[in-house]
């Protein structure tokens, strides 16, 4: 990368460039984008976006408020009647009492990540979050300034997090703890025991809890904790907290851009500002759309998320099928497949500048036409793993598996296959 302008000034943008740590996705995204220009069919399985159209009656919602009201600024927390359904999902999914004044109505929950960042977080601080997790967290740090501390979830447990290697990460800078259950990329769910056990943890340290419950419908097994569910209002109140969802997965919403935040009255303060500040309010049609889909019948929610069961079971017998079955996601829609049998998982390094998974998934891409995301991607503990999206249609998901494992097999047979090098320094 350049370093500067030949007069020794800093090029627009470049602090906060050097910052962000690489995507090896968009390199691959670039190479799928060339094949298909050139008339090959491609098997999507990276991204996390539903197969299905979101219910009709949710975009018939959006068309009436487009036809027959007035698109205004609106209060930028999100519309009250919005925010009064919202208090009624969080009693019936999630389990706790909040009222209207505990919400704000965000892009996304990307969004609502983002802000809960940058009002509570910046220069100096330190931020705990899961490794692997999603990649967004590293982003948005290096946006609102803090330091990524990522605490590893262990494979062997099925991907849950350590409390011996949390403890390990905290110093006197840190100041937030991201939780994310179901996981992304992993799907796990933290059963109760852990949700508490993190929630002690926050509070001998006095750290700010985010918890991402985005995926927080779609459980296969067990059931989500929310952590809220397990302190009292009054503990909410005073440790501090703040819970991010979306309508992205759980209504085939990905592209509506809508999700929220659940603080407490004291957070909401800075946050109600931040969202202010950052977009004003949201779309008058989108939050109809939204206020539909929770005033609507459940039943999509349901039929979808059996639907990502049965993808997932089939993915499960598929790798078993070929030997190289790891463990079960019991929610979210992704499955993490190991692609390499080193012990250390390929984690030297070289000069070539990509993983061992950037370079697998470069060589499925160009050999077997099959997209995934590199376990680079999101963090050091998976670069020996690619990530496959359940949210792809089951047909393309057997295939994309069977090609995934083919190639494993074919690998595994050549010495010297996946070059690898070291992590980003920001990702560690
Ligand atoms: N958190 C996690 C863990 C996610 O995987 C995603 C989407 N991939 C989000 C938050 C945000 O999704 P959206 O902005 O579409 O609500």
């Amino acid at each position: 990368m350049q370093q500067g302008t030949p007069e020794g000034r800093e090029e627009p943008g470049q602090r906060l460039w050097q910052r962000l740590p690489p995507n090896p996705l968009a390199e691959l995204r670039q190479v799928a984008e060339e094949r298909e220009r050139a008339g090959q069919a491609l098997l999507r399985l990276e991204i996390g976006e539903p197969s299905f159209r979101t219910p009709p009656h949710i975009t018939a919602a959006a068309l009436a408020s487009l036809q027959e009201e007035p698109q205004t600024y609106g209060p930028s927390c999100g519309w009250p009647w919005l925010r009064e359904l919202l208090t009624e999902k969080i009693r019936r999914i999630n389990g706790y009492e909040v009222s209207p004044a505990n919400i704000g109505v965000t892009v996304g929950g990307t969004g609502a990540v983002q802000l809960a960042l940058l009002a509570t977080v910046g220069e100096g601080d330190e931020v705990l979050l899961p490794n692997p997790g999603w990649p967004h967290y590293y982003r948005q740090l290096a946006i609102a300034g803090a330091r990524p501390v990522p605490y590893p979830l262990d494979p062997a447990s099925g991907w849950l997090p350590d409390l011996r290697e949390l403890e390990r990460r905290v110093s006197t800078r840190t100041r937030l703890l991201i939780v994310n259950s179901p996981g992304n990329p992993t799907g796990a769910v933290f059963p109760r025991e852990m949700v508490t056990a993190l929630l002690d943890f926050a509070r001998r340290h006095r750290l700010l809890l985010l918890s991402d419950e985005c995926y927080d419908e779609l459980v296969f097994e067990g059931e989500h904790i929310s952590p809220a569910t397990l302190l009292t209002p009054a503990e909410r109140e005073r440790e501090g907290f703040i819970a991010i969802y979306s309508f992205s997965k759980t209504y085939a919403m990905t592209g509506w851009r809508i999700g929220y935040l659940v603080a407490s009255q004291t957070l909401m303060r800075s946050l109600s500002q931040v969202l202010d500040a950052s977009y004003t309010s949201l779309p008058l049609a989108t939050q109809r759309a939204a206020a539909a889909a929770l005033r609507g019948p459940q039943d999509c929610v349901a039929q979808m998320r059996a639907a990502y069961r049965q993808r997932r079971d089939r993915a499960v017998a598929l790798l078993k099928r070929y030997g190289r079955y790891e463990y079960t996601p019991h929610g979210a829609f992704y499955i993490l497949v190991k692609t390499s049998s080193q012990p250390d998982g390929g984690r030297h390094s070289n000069k070539s500048g990509s993983t061992l998974s950037n370079a697998f998934a470069l060589e499925l891409l160009r050999r077997r036409n099959v997209l995934v995301v590199p376990g680079s991607l999101f963090g050091p503990q998976t670069v020996d793993y690619v990530r496959v999206s359940l949210g792809a249609e089951e047909e393309t998901i057997e295939q994309g598996l069977s090609a995934i494992c083919e190639l494993c097999e074919e690998e595994e047979h050549v010495p010297g296959v996946g070059e690898t090098r070291e992590h980003s320094k920001e990702l560690e």
